[in-house]
Protein backbone atom coordinates (compact mmCIF):
# COMPACT_ATOMS: atom_id res chain seq x y z
CA UNK A 1 0.00 0.00 0.00
CA UNK A 2 1.62 3.78 -0.67
CA UNK A 3 0.63 4.72 2.38
CA UNK A 4 2.06 1.92 4.05
CA UNK A 5 0.51 -1.84 5.62
CA UNK A 6 -3.01 -2.16 5.76
CA UNK A 7 -4.22 -5.30 8.47
CA UNK A 8 -7.99 -6.13 7.88
CA UNK A 9 -9.71 -6.76 11.54
CA UNK A 10 -12.24 -9.69 11.46
CA UNK A 11 -15.67 -8.87 13.21
CA UNK A 12 -17.41 -11.92 12.02
CA UNK A 13 -21.18 -11.18 12.24
CA UNK A 14 -19.64 -7.79 12.21
CA UNK A 15 -20.13 -7.05 15.91
CA UNK A 16 -17.75 -5.95 18.56
CA UNK A 17 -17.96 -4.77 21.80
CA UNK A 18 -17.10 -1.18 22.91
CA UNK A 19 -13.91 -2.46 24.52
CA UNK A 20 -12.86 -3.95 21.35
CA UNK A 21 -13.58 -0.81 19.11
CA UNK A 22 -11.74 1.44 21.37
CA UNK A 23 -8.76 -1.04 21.11
CA UNK A 24 -9.32 -0.88 17.31
CA UNK A 25 -8.76 3.11 17.65
CA UNK A 26 -6.10 3.45 19.88
CA UNK A 27 -4.04 0.68 17.56
CA UNK A 28 -4.70 3.06 14.38
CA UNK A 29 -3.47 5.70 16.41
CA UNK A 30 -0.47 4.84 17.53
CA UNK A 31 1.02 2.05 15.06
CA UNK A 32 -0.99 3.31 11.94
CA UNK A 33 -2.26 6.67 10.49
CA UNK A 34 -4.94 6.86 12.62
CA UNK A 35 -7.18 5.76 9.36
CA UNK A 36 -9.93 2.74 9.19
CA UNK A 37 -11.90 1.77 6.66
CA UNK A 38 -15.21 0.27 7.57
CA UNK A 39 -15.81 -2.43 4.42
CA UNK A 40 -18.25 -3.43 2.55
CA UNK A 41 -17.84 -7.04 3.43
CA UNK A 42 -18.16 -5.24 7.60
CA UNK A 43 -14.96 -5.41 8.19
CA UNK A 44 -12.06 -2.90 9.59
CA UNK A 45 -9.26 -2.16 8.28
CA UNK A 46 -6.65 -0.33 9.87
CA UNK A 47 -4.47 1.51 7.61
CA UNK A 48 -0.94 3.40 7.06
CA UNK A 49 0.92 0.34 9.20
CA UNK A 50 4.70 0.07 9.37
CA UNK A 51 5.95 -2.86 7.67
CA UNK A 52 7.07 -4.57 11.12
CA UNK A 53 3.76 -3.67 12.93
CA UNK A 54 2.27 -6.91 12.29
CA UNK A 55 3.47 -9.05 15.77
CA UNK A 56 2.28 -6.00 18.18
CA UNK A 57 -1.17 -5.55 16.22
CA UNK A 58 -2.17 -9.09 16.61
CA UNK A 59 -1.21 -9.35 20.24
CA UNK A 60 -3.49 -5.71 20.62
CA UNK A 61 -6.29 -7.79 18.83
CA UNK A 62 -5.90 -10.90 20.11
CA UNK A 63 -6.17 -9.27 23.90
CA UNK A 64 -9.21 -8.22 23.02
CA UNK A 65 -10.66 -11.33 21.40
CA UNK A 66 -10.25 -9.74 17.59
CA UNK A 67 -7.81 -11.75 16.51
CA UNK A 68 -7.46 -15.93 16.47
CA UNK A 69 -4.26 -15.94 15.61
CA UNK A 70 -2.61 -17.66 11.84
CA UNK A 71 -4.53 -18.80 8.70
CA UNK A 72 -8.04 -19.75 10.68
CA UNK A 73 -8.46 -16.25 11.59
CA UNK A 74 -8.42 -15.02 7.89
CA UNK A 75 -11.15 -18.19 7.42
CA UNK A 76 -13.95 -16.40 9.37
CA UNK A 77 -15.71 -14.11 6.61
CA UNK A 78 -19.33 -14.35 7.68
CA UNK A 79 -21.34 -11.74 7.33
CA UNK A 80 -24.86 -10.93 8.96
CA UNK A 81 -27.33 -8.60 8.46
CA UNK A 82 -26.81 -6.00 10.93
CA UNK A 83 -30.03 -5.64 12.25
CA UNK A 84 -30.52 -8.94 12.79
CA UNK A 85 -32.32 -8.96 16.50
CA UNK A 86 -34.09 -5.39 16.01
CA UNK A 87 -35.67 -5.83 12.95
CA UNK A 88 -39.18 -7.03 13.56
CA UNK A 89 -39.98 -8.59 9.74
CA UNK A 90 -37.50 -10.82 10.13
CA UNK A 91 -38.28 -14.61 10.13
CA UNK A 92 -35.32 -15.71 12.51
CA UNK A 93 -32.29 -14.23 14.57
CA UNK A 94 -29.19 -15.20 13.15
CA UNK A 95 -26.79 -14.48 15.43
CA UNK A 96 -26.18 -17.54 17.05
CA UNK A 97 -25.81 -19.28 13.60
CA UNK A 98 -22.88 -16.50 12.97
CA UNK A 99 -20.97 -17.10 16.05
CA UNK A 100 -21.15 -21.07 15.52
CA UNK A 101 -20.17 -20.98 11.97
CA UNK A 102 -17.22 -18.00 12.54
CA UNK A 103 -16.20 -20.57 14.85
CA UNK A 104 -16.53 -23.43 13.15
CA UNK A 105 -14.89 -22.27 9.84
CA UNK A 106 -12.11 -21.41 12.03
CA UNK A 107 -11.45 -24.43 13.18
CA UNK A 108 -12.40 -26.78 10.44
CA UNK A 109 -9.63 -29.34 9.88
CA UNK A 110 -9.48 -27.75 5.82
CA UNK A 111 -9.28 -24.68 7.61
CA UNK A 112 -6.00 -24.03 6.12
CA UNK A 113 -6.97 -25.28 2.39
CA UNK A 114 -9.78 -23.17 2.25
CA UNK A 115 -9.55 -19.90 -0.19
CA UNK A 116 -9.34 -16.82 2.60
CA UNK A 117 -11.80 -15.23 0.19
CA UNK A 118 -14.28 -18.06 0.67
CA UNK A 119 -17.31 -15.81 1.79
CA UNK A 120 -20.63 -16.91 4.01
CA UNK A 121 -24.05 -14.54 4.08
CA UNK A 122 -26.60 -15.08 6.70
CA UNK A 123 -29.78 -13.07 6.15
CA UNK A 124 -32.47 -13.75 8.84
CA UNK A 125 -35.07 -12.51 5.90
CA UNK A 126 -35.47 -8.62 7.32
CA UNK A 127 -36.01 -5.92 4.72
CA UNK A 128 -32.17 -4.63 4.51
CA UNK A 129 -32.14 -7.83 2.02
CA UNK A 130 -28.53 -8.72 3.23
CA UNK A 131 -28.96 -12.27 0.75
CA UNK A 132 -28.78 -9.52 -2.31
CA UNK A 133 -24.75 -8.86 -1.37
CA UNK A 134 -22.37 -11.11 -3.46
CA UNK A 135 -21.01 -14.07 -1.25
CA UNK A 136 -19.62 -17.83 -1.81
CA UNK A 137 -22.50 -18.86 -0.17
CA UNK A 138 -25.57 -17.33 1.13
CA UNK A 139 -28.82 -18.40 3.38
CA UNK A 140 -31.94 -16.59 3.58
CA UNK A 141 -34.27 -17.55 6.22
CA UNK A 142 -38.27 -18.10 5.42
CA UNK A 143 -41.18 -20.42 6.59
CA UNK A 144 -41.87 -23.50 4.53
CA UNK A 145 -45.59 -24.53 3.66
CA UNK A 146 -45.59 -25.72 7.36
CA UNK A 147 -44.42 -22.50 8.95
CA UNK A 148 -41.21 -23.62 9.89
CA UNK A 149 -37.95 -21.73 9.46
CA UNK A 150 -35.93 -23.13 6.44
CA UNK A 151 -32.46 -21.92 4.97
CA UNK A 152 -32.60 -21.69 1.17
CA UNK A 153 -29.02 -21.38 -0.13
CA UNK A 154 -27.39 -20.04 -2.76
CA UNK A 155 -24.00 -20.58 -4.31
CA UNK A 156 -21.84 -17.58 -5.81
CA UNK A 157 -25.21 -15.40 -5.73
CA UNK A 158 -26.97 -18.39 -7.43
CA UNK A 159 -29.51 -19.99 -5.67
CA UNK A 160 -29.35 -23.75 -5.50
CA UNK A 161 -33.39 -24.70 -5.34
CA UNK A 162 -32.59 -26.36 -1.12
CA UNK A 163 -33.27 -25.67 2.29
CA UNK A 164 -31.77 -26.41 5.12
CA UNK A 165 -33.00 -26.13 8.86
CA UNK A 166 -31.01 -24.28 11.43
CA UNK A 167 -29.81 -26.81 13.35
CA UNK A 168 -27.85 -28.33 10.10
CA UNK A 169 -26.94 -25.41 8.81
CA UNK A 170 -23.45 -25.26 10.64
CA UNK A 171 -22.57 -28.66 8.92
CA UNK A 172 -24.12 -27.73 5.63
CA UNK A 173 -21.91 -24.68 4.96
CA UNK A 174 -18.93 -26.83 6.13
CA UNK A 175 -19.99 -29.32 3.94
CA UNK A 176 -19.87 -26.63 0.40
CA UNK A 177 -16.69 -25.16 1.98
CA UNK A 178 -14.84 -28.62 2.44
CA UNK A 179 -15.66 -29.09 -1.12
CA UNK A 180 -14.03 -25.93 -2.07
CA UNK A 181 -11.41 -26.62 0.01
CA UNK A 182 -10.99 -29.79 -1.25
CA UNK A 183 -10.12 -28.85 -4.79
CA UNK A 184 -7.27 -26.20 -3.09
CA UNK A 185 -7.26 -23.27 -1.83
CA UNK A 186 -7.68 -20.73 -4.70
CA UNK A 187 -11.30 -22.96 -5.48
CA UNK A 188 -14.07 -20.38 -4.89
CA UNK A 189 -17.92 -21.03 -4.73
CA UNK A 190 -18.08 -20.46 -8.61
CA UNK A 191 -15.81 -22.56 -9.46
CA UNK A 192 -18.10 -25.50 -8.42
CA UNK A 193 -21.03 -27.24 -9.73
CA UNK A 194 -24.40 -25.76 -8.40
CA UNK A 195 -26.24 -28.94 -9.34
CA UNK A 196 -23.48 -31.45 -8.06
CA UNK A 197 -23.45 -29.18 -4.56
CA UNK A 198 -27.31 -29.28 -4.44
CA UNK A 199 -27.46 -32.97 -5.11
CA UNK A 200 -24.87 -33.72 -2.19
CA UNK A 201 -26.08 -31.52 0.32
CA UNK A 202 -29.52 -33.61 -0.27
CA UNK A 203 -28.13 -36.91 -0.26
CA UNK A 204 -26.15 -36.03 2.98
CA UNK A 205 -29.68 -35.36 4.17
CA UNK A 206 -28.11 -31.69 5.29
CA UNK A 207 -30.91 -30.02 3.02
CA UNK A 208 -34.12 -31.08 0.85
CA UNK A 209 -35.40 -29.72 -1.92
CA UNK A 210 -38.04 -27.14 -2.31
CA UNK A 211 -36.87 -23.36 -1.51
CA UNK A 212 -39.63 -21.39 -2.42
CA UNK A 213 -38.13 -17.90 -1.42
CA UNK A 214 -38.18 -14.43 -3.33
CA UNK A 215 -34.54 -13.50 -2.80
CA UNK A 216 -33.85 -10.00 -2.49
CA UNK A 217 -32.29 -8.43 -5.88
CA UNK A 218 -30.54 -5.24 -3.93
CA UNK A 219 -29.52 -4.46 -0.36
CA UNK A 220 -31.33 -1.70 0.63
CA UNK A 221 -29.16 0.47 3.19
CA UNK A 222 -31.02 1.29 6.57
CA UNK A 223 -29.48 4.41 8.23
CA UNK A 224 -30.82 6.44 11.43
CA UNK A 225 -33.65 5.59 14.00
CA UNK A 226 -34.72 1.82 14.42
CA UNK A 227 -37.61 2.28 17.14
CA UNK A 228 -38.98 -0.39 19.64
CA UNK A 229 -41.12 -3.34 18.60
CA UNK A 230 -43.06 -5.80 20.39
CA UNK A 231 -39.89 -8.15 21.00
CA UNK A 232 -37.70 -5.27 21.92
CA UNK A 233 -38.38 -2.17 24.47
CA UNK A 234 -35.28 -0.35 23.39
CA UNK A 235 -34.65 1.31 20.19
CA UNK A 236 -31.39 1.42 18.06
CA UNK A 237 -29.70 4.06 15.94
CA UNK A 238 -27.71 3.14 12.57
CA UNK A 239 -25.02 5.97 12.27
CA UNK A 240 -23.64 6.24 8.60
CA UNK A 241 -20.12 6.17 7.95
CA UNK A 242 -19.20 8.82 4.62
CA UNK A 243 -17.42 6.21 2.31
CA UNK A 244 -16.81 3.96 4.85
CA UNK A 245 -13.82 6.22 6.30
CA UNK A 246 -13.67 6.44 10.24
CA UNK A 247 -10.75 7.91 12.32
CA UNK A 248 -10.00 6.51 15.35
CA UNK A 249 -11.13 9.60 17.23
CA UNK A 250 -14.72 8.39 15.53
CA UNK A 251 -14.55 5.15 16.49
CA UNK A 252 -13.70 5.78 20.00
CA UNK A 253 -16.29 8.09 20.07
CA UNK A 254 -19.00 5.75 18.42
CA UNK A 255 -17.35 2.96 21.82
CA UNK A 256 -18.60 5.54 24.05
CA UNK A 257 -21.87 6.11 22.67
CA UNK A 258 -22.11 2.27 22.85
CA UNK A 259 -21.05 2.13 26.47
CA UNK A 260 -22.82 5.27 27.89
CA UNK A 261 -26.39 5.43 25.40
CA UNK A 262 -26.67 1.47 24.41
CA UNK A 263 -26.09 -2.01 25.18
CA UNK A 264 -22.02 -1.89 24.77
CA UNK A 265 -22.12 -3.39 21.43
CA UNK A 266 -21.18 -1.71 17.75
CA UNK A 267 -22.46 -3.32 15.05
CA UNK A 268 -20.81 -2.77 11.51
CA UNK A 269 -23.53 -2.63 8.17
CA UNK A 270 -21.95 -3.58 5.05
CA UNK A 271 -23.92 -0.24 3.59
CA UNK A 272 -21.24 1.76 5.95
CA UNK A 273 -22.61 2.43 8.98
CA UNK A 274 -22.30 1.57 12.66
CA UNK A 275 -25.46 -0.03 14.65
CA UNK A 276 -25.26 0.99 18.32
CA UNK A 277 -28.75 -1.14 19.61
CA UNK A 278 -30.05 -0.36 23.22
CA UNK A 279 -31.12 3.24 23.17
CA UNK A 280 -33.91 4.31 24.99
CA UNK A 281 -36.07 5.47 22.40
CA UNK A 282 -36.03 9.30 23.29
CA UNK A 283 -31.83 9.50 23.16
CA UNK A 284 -32.23 8.65 19.11
CA UNK A 285 -32.93 12.04 17.54
CA UNK A 286 -30.19 13.52 20.02
CA UNK A 287 -27.51 10.41 19.41
CA UNK A 288 -28.14 11.27 15.66
CA UNK A 289 -27.44 14.87 16.19
CA UNK A 290 -24.54 14.12 18.27
CA UNK A 291 -23.40 12.27 15.39
CA UNK A 292 -23.32 14.63 12.94
CA UNK A 293 -21.18 17.02 15.37
CA UNK A 294 -18.54 14.26 15.92
CA UNK A 295 -18.31 14.08 11.95
CA UNK A 296 -20.72 11.82 10.69
CA UNK A 297 -23.14 12.61 7.98
CA UNK A 298 -26.26 13.70 7.96
CA UNK A 299 -28.92 10.70 7.75
CA UNK A 300 -31.03 12.78 5.65
CA UNK A 301 -28.02 13.13 3.61
CA UNK A 302 -26.89 9.74 2.93
CA UNK A 303 -30.62 8.30 2.23
CA UNK A 304 -30.36 10.29 -0.78
CA UNK A 305 -26.83 10.35 -2.08
CA UNK A 306 -25.21 7.45 -1.67
CA UNK A 307 -21.22 7.49 -2.54
CA UNK A 308 -19.35 4.73 -2.69
CA UNK A 309 -15.56 5.11 -3.03
CA UNK A 310 -12.76 2.78 -2.76
CA UNK A 311 -9.01 3.34 -1.21
CA UNK A 312 -7.71 5.19 -3.98
CA UNK A 313 -4.84 7.85 -3.56
CA UNK A 314 -2.70 8.15 -1.28
CA UNK A 315 -3.64 4.71 0.51
CA UNK A 316 -3.70 2.05 -2.93
CA UNK A 317 -0.74 2.32 -5.48
CA UNK A 318 -2.43 1.79 -8.34
CA UNK A 319 -4.12 5.16 -7.43
CA UNK A 320 -3.92 9.22 -9.03
CA UNK A 321 -6.72 10.37 -7.93
CA UNK A 322 -7.99 10.41 -4.06
CA UNK A 323 -11.59 8.73 -4.37
CA UNK A 324 -11.98 8.34 -0.87
CA UNK A 325 -11.28 12.09 0.19
CA UNK A 326 -13.34 13.42 -2.90
CA UNK A 327 -16.65 11.28 -1.71
CA UNK A 328 -15.74 12.96 2.02
CA UNK A 329 -16.11 16.44 0.28
CA UNK A 330 -18.90 15.55 -1.85
CA UNK A 331 -21.11 14.25 1.26
CA UNK A 332 -20.18 17.43 3.00
CA UNK A 333 -21.11 19.59 0.56
CA UNK A 334 -24.78 17.94 -0.31
CA UNK A 335 -24.76 18.35 3.60
CA UNK A 336 -24.04 21.97 3.47
CA UNK A 337 -26.25 22.94 0.61
CA UNK A 338 -28.92 21.73 1.57
CA UNK A 339 -29.61 19.82 -1.62
CA UNK A 340 -28.67 16.61 -2.08
CA UNK A 341 -29.51 14.91 -5.18
CA UNK A 342 -31.54 11.65 -5.32
CA UNK A 343 -28.68 9.92 -6.58
CA UNK A 344 -25.39 6.74 -6.39
CA UNK A 345 -22.30 8.13 -7.31
CA UNK A 346 -19.20 5.70 -7.69
CA UNK A 347 -15.57 7.24 -7.19
CA UNK A 348 -13.02 4.23 -8.48
CA UNK A 349 -9.67 5.42 -8.96
CA UNK A 350 -8.86 2.73 -11.38
CA UNK A 351 -11.16 -0.12 -13.33
CA UNK A 352 -10.80 -2.58 -10.64
CA UNK A 353 -13.88 -1.25 -8.84
CA UNK A 354 -12.92 -2.73 -5.19
CA UNK A 355 -16.01 -0.60 -4.49
CA UNK A 356 -18.29 -2.89 -5.15
CA UNK A 357 -19.99 -3.81 -9.12
CA UNK A 358 -22.68 -2.55 -8.76
CA UNK A 359 -24.16 0.37 -11.18
CA UNK A 360 -24.08 3.86 -10.10
CA UNK A 361 -25.73 7.24 -11.74
CA UNK A 362 -22.60 8.67 -12.11
CA UNK A 363 -19.28 6.86 -12.13
CA UNK A 364 -16.01 9.08 -11.86
CA UNK A 365 -13.38 6.81 -13.12
CA UNK A 366 -9.82 7.17 -12.37
CA UNK A 367 -6.32 5.11 -14.20
CA UNK A 368 -3.36 4.59 -13.37
CA UNK A 369 -1.26 5.88 -15.43
CA UNK A 370 -2.86 9.21 -16.17
CA UNK A 371 -4.60 12.03 -13.88
CA UNK A 372 -8.03 12.78 -13.43
CA UNK A 373 -11.36 11.32 -14.11
CA UNK A 374 -13.80 10.32 -16.75
CA UNK A 375 -17.29 10.67 -16.13
CA UNK A 376 -19.85 7.92 -16.98
CA UNK A 377 -23.32 7.28 -16.64
CA UNK A 378 -25.32 4.54 -15.36
CA UNK A 379 -22.29 2.57 -14.76
CA UNK A 380 -19.52 -0.02 -12.92
CA UNK A 381 -15.91 0.36 -12.88
CA UNK A 382 -15.78 -2.88 -15.32
CA UNK A 383 -17.96 -1.93 -17.43
CA UNK A 384 -17.97 1.95 -17.86
CA UNK A 385 -19.36 2.38 -21.13
CA UNK A 386 -19.29 5.47 -23.17
CA UNK A 387 -17.40 8.54 -21.70
CA UNK A 388 -19.64 11.61 -21.22
CA UNK A 389 -16.81 13.75 -20.02
CA UNK A 390 -13.91 14.45 -18.68
CA UNK A 391 -12.56 16.15 -14.98
CA UNK A 392 -8.87 16.63 -14.41
CA UNK A 393 -9.95 16.72 -10.47
CA UNK A 394 -13.00 16.01 -9.06
CA UNK A 395 -14.57 19.20 -7.35
CA UNK A 396 -17.94 18.20 -5.14
CA UNK A 397 -19.40 21.47 -6.83
CA UNK A 398 -18.49 19.77 -10.45
CA UNK A 399 -20.28 16.60 -9.76
CA UNK A 400 -22.89 18.30 -7.59
CA UNK A 401 -23.53 20.10 -10.53
CA UNK A 402 -23.55 17.26 -13.44
CA UNK A 403 -26.34 15.72 -11.04
CA UNK A 404 -28.58 18.48 -10.69
CA UNK A 405 -28.23 19.16 -14.40
CA UNK A 406 -29.17 15.50 -15.20
CA UNK A 407 -32.70 16.50 -13.08
S1 LIG B 1 -10.17 0.43 -7.43
FE1 LIG B 1 -8.03 0.54 -8.14
S2 LIG B 1 -7.23 2.42 -7.25
FE2 LIG B 1 -9.11 1.90 -6.13
S3 LIG B 1 -8.40 0.74 -4.34
FE3 LIG B 1 -8.92 -0.73 -5.96
S4 LIG B 1 -6.98 -1.12 -7.03
FE4 LIG B 1 -6.72 0.76 -5.83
Amino acid sequence: MADGGLARVRTPGGRLSADQARAVANAAETLGSGVIDLTNRANLQIRGLPLDAGPGLGERLAAVGLYTGGEADRRRNVLLDPLAGLDPMEVVDLRPLASAVADALGSSDFAADLSPKFSVALDGGGRAGLAATASDLTLLAFRDGEGRVALALALASRPLGVATRPEAAVAAILAVAGAAAALGPDTRARDLAPHVVAADLVASGLAATGADVAWPSEVRPIFGALPPSRSRSRAAVAIPVAVGRLDARQLRWLADRADQDGDGALVLAPWSAVVLPGVAPGRTADLLRQSEAAGFPPVAVVERLTVVACAGAPSCVRAREPAKAVGLALLARAAASGLAPLARVHLSACGKGCAGPADADLLLLGASDAPGWTLHARAAPRRPGPVLGRLPAADADAILDWLQRRG
